[in-house]
């Protein structure tokens, strides 16, 4: 396997990562795969549906420019496959396969996600039912923990970057899109990185430090548009959207949560607060009873499709179960770790605040 490291001084400077171990090749991909079709794209990445001539094996390769706005943008790409590569081992993250490179781009093959992205599941009139909803939220945290132990930050994280392995029934959560991506600590302070603005935290509004609570922010923001088909800060514009982070302006009304539990609510409050250290973190988070009261024992209210005016109510509180189907995949019992978050002493009480 070849190392390449980047010298460019400015990429360096940003906190990217320089050094990755996936050989680029120079191949005409085409001689490689055949390309079947467009899955997604962002401002400066084409994501195409390719199946290996070899195997039959199908990839997502994203086609990512190097030059952007007249500018060269070759280690923003390599820092891409870099905190890919630093994700290997992380089952709720996409797999880096290998790499190409053509005049323009550079070409990263993906594992396949087959199942699309979260944000259908958000903006379909039939929503997810709330069993389901938790299971993908357990497995997002699971990654996003993953993540910040190894001192990575997403900074991305929203429901067009969650994508599943099948779509129906709703397969496990990949994680995608790491190009904003940054590791804490490499160098000082990290202020500057902008997401999408309807996802964006306050404090990066704010440029105050960006910190792991800063996904917790956007883990807020995905529970939110999962259970109540809409997004808790879009305003008419952008200024209005950044008034409503920065005022944590969020509508916790029976009406907007008519369809879910209240331990649901809860679970967003406790994110959606504008003081980072003030929010779990990803391993406090997994003890959320909202995450585990479903995993058991399936009740067909809240098991099956919801339709826009279906209430669900009637919360019962269980211990955090083991769930089977995630077993492999779980880091931590939401039982072993120190608890700086006790989630049943901060539970609002019946008939309390708004909704
Ligand atoms: P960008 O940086 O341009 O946002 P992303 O990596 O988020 O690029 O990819 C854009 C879109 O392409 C995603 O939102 C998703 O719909 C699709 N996509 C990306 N990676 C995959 C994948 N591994 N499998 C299937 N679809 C993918
Ligand atoms: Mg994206």
């Amino acid at each position: 396997m070849s190392r390449r490291r980047l010298d460019s001084r400015s990429g360096l400077a940003a906190g990217l990562l320089g050094e990755i171990q996936t050989p680029i090749s120079t191949e005409p991909l085409e001689s490689v795969y055949d390309i079947t079709g467009e899955l997604g794209r962002g401002k400066f990445a084409v994501v195409r549906r390719c199946v290996e001539k070899a195997t039959g094996k199908v990839f997502a390769a994203k086609f990512l420019r190097k030059r952007r706005r007249g500018r060269d943008c070759r280690a923003e790409v390599i820092h891409e496959m870099a905190v890919l590569e630093t994700a290997r081992n992380n089952a709720r993250v996409v797999n880096l396969h290998t790499a190409y490179e053509t005049d323009h781009d550079i070409v990263l093959l993906l594992e396949y996600a087959a199942g699309g992205e979260i944000f259908d599941h958000c903006v379909s009139e039939e929503l997810l039912p709330e069993a389901q909803i938790t299971r993908l939220i357990r497995q997002t945290l699971e990654g996003v923990h993953h993540l910040h132990q190894s001192n990575l930050v997403h900074l991305d994280l929203k429901p067009q970057n969650i994508l599943l392995t099948s779509l129906s029934p709703p397969g496990d959560i990949k994680i995608v899109d790491f190009g904003l991506a940054r590791r804490l600590g490499v160098v000082g302070e990290l202020r500057e990185i902008l997401g999408t603005p309807e996802y964006v935290a306050p404090e990066i509004l704010n440029y105050e430090p960006i910190t792991t609570a800063t996904d917790l922010w956007s883990v807020g923001v995905i529970a939110y548009m999962l259970v109540t088909g809409e997004s808790p800060f879009a305003g008419d514009d952008k200024q209005e959207t950044y008034l409503n982070v920065s005022q944590v302006n969020v509508d916790y009304s029976r009406e907007a949560f008519s369809r879910v539990s209240e331990l649901a609510v809860d679970f967003v409050r406790k994110l959606l607060v504008k003081t980072p250290e003030d929010r779990p973190s990803a391993a406090e988070c997994m003890s959320h009873p909202w995450l585990w009261q479903l995993c058991l024992s399936p009740d067909p209210a809240t098991t099956r499709p919801r339709t826009v005016r279906e209430r669900s109510c009637g919360t019962k509180w269980t211990a955090p179960p083991e769930d089977p189907e995630d077993k492999e995949n779980f880091l931590e019992s939401p039982h072993s770790h120190a608890k700086k978050f006790r989630f049943d002493e901060e539970r609002p009480a019946a008939g309390d605040g708004d909704f």
